[in-house]
């Protein structure tokens, strides 16, 4: 049997008036929205809008889809989970896709982390990170230890823990003052992977040594802060960080959720920096951008002073936690990630992005270039018009996001040289639109 839909579906201007009308967007106004364009299918690394044009999708849709759209291997992990099941809770019951993403994870995590909740996006797994190093610190006698420290710039999600820990100016903090809770914010780490963290180190060992006795754990974003800014610090700040949670019993949480599965040219960000975290937070590309999931990985120590806190269980578990065709599409793109060389692939963006951007450099309103990894961005001295910059994109072939004084990319992997040479094109174009 098929399913014949009970009324014709609506398609284009009709669609789009009552997408206007009745849907909210990202970040979006209900009553003035800036407009939307109508994909009607995606594949490889192309959208199709409902006007035949194509697009080469610069943006990965949000940083997820590193093997493009339509994979055929992707394609049928899912076709195969649909037809065992779809989904079943995870209370009292278990099932392989979940104990096989596990082992993947495990197998490729920094090493100690060894214990792995599933949440269904990447805020609910912060928002669990965070609840683990508050039920940690009560199960190892310190319950006044209940703030966060973090470092100014960062992004880490939009429910509330996790606005918590968002930059504090460019953030929602303003808004919400009164209902957030209270953490501790070090100065930003300077730019560039090599710059000089003495000031920085001095500022933040400052703030973790006045207020030791109230912090259960550091979270940040490894090595590049992403929604906050697209800020590339030093590796050194980790280790240093790293140091600062282990002298004073507080664990490190990175959020890995924008730099795993290759991004930044190592597995993980982390690996940049040859630290391991004590709770680590995935999501974005784990899924290769096919189904909502995150996870969260643990050190096998942190997971056994949670269960000694009062209630002996981790207070958390989502209704989709571990769903069955989010777990079983994400071990197909691990694999799929694995067997492909990445590395090489990412290397190969990068030296790409590096050439076709640099030049950008001399242009006037630019104030900054920067890669790492299969990341390009474009700082300009002003703040974007997003409108206008992702229609300039498109008149390029290119789907571009810029937010605020940023045109960036963060390509699908299997883009070719051809598309990334697209997709740098386009970038400068929208580069002289915006400054000329
Ligand atoms: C996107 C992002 C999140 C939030 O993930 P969602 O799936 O959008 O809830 C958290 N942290 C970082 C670093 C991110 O880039």
């Amino acid at each position: 049997m098929t399913w014949t839909p009970a009324a014709p579906a609506l398609s284009g201007i009709a669609l789009s008036d009552f997408d206007r009308r009745h849907l909210w967007h990202p970040y979006t106004s209900m009553t003035t929205p800036l407009p939307t364009r109508t994909v009607v299918d995606a594949s490889g690394v192309r959208l199709r809008f409902d006007d035949g044009t194509e697009v080469v999708d610069a943006m990965s849709s949000w940083w997820s889809a590193v093997h493009g759209y339509r994979h055929p291997v992707l394609d049928s992990a899912v076709r195969a989970q649909v037809d065992a099941m779809a989904h079943v809770m995870f209370g009292g019951l278990t099932h392989s896709p979940a104990v096989e993403l596990a082992r993947r994870l495990i197998a490729l995590s920094p090493a100690g982390l060894e214990r792995v909740f599933f949440a269904d996006s990447g805020s609910v797994s912060v928002e669990v990170a965070i609840k683990m190093a508050l039920q940690a610190q009560r199960g190892a006698g310190r319950p006044e230890r209940t703030r966060l420290l973090t470092v100014r710039g960062g992004y880490h999600g939009d429910t509330f823990g996790a606005m918590s820990v968002c930059d504090p100016v460019g953030g929602m903090h303003a808004m919400f003052v009164q209902t957030l809770p209270k953490q501790l914010f070090a100065p930003r780490p300077p730019a560039g992977l090599d710059a000089d963290i003495a000031a920085w180190t001095e500022a933040v060992t400052a703030l973790v040594e006045q207020h030791a006795d109230e912090i259960a754990a550091i979270i940040v974003e490894p090595v590049l802060q992403g929604a906050g800014g697209m800020h590339i610090y030093p590796p050194a700040c980790l280790r240093a960080l790293r140091q600062l949670a282990d002298e004073h019993s507080v664990l490190l949480i990175l959020d890995e959720i924008a730099t795993g599965f290759g991004r930044t040219g190592v597995m993980f960000a982390a690996e940049h920096a040859h630290v391991a975290p004590d709770i680590m937070c995935l999501g974005k590309a784990l899924t290769g951008g096919y189904l909502s999931l995150a996870a969260v990985v643990v050190s096998a120590g942190v997971a056994a002073t949670i269960s000694g806190s009062e209630s002996g269980v981790l207070m958390h578990g989502p209704t989709f936690m571990a769903n069955p065709l989010a777990c079983a599409v994400a071990c197909a793109s691990i694999d799929l990630l694995l067997d492909g060389g990445w590395p090489s692939k990412v290397e190969a963006i990068n030296d790409q992005l590096r050439s076709g951007l640099g030049s950008l450099r001399q242009h006037s309103g630019v104030a900054d270039v920067r890669t790492l990894g299969a990341v390009g961005v474009v700082q300009l001295e002003r703040v974007v018009d997003v409108g206008r910059a992702s229609a300039a994109a498109v008149r390029n072939g290119v789907w571009l996001r810029p937010f605020r004084d940023l045109i960036y990319t963060m390509p699908p992997y299997v883009c070719t040289d051809a598309e990334v040479a697209a997709i740098c094109a386009a970038m400068a174009a929208v580069v002289d639109g915006e400054c000329g």
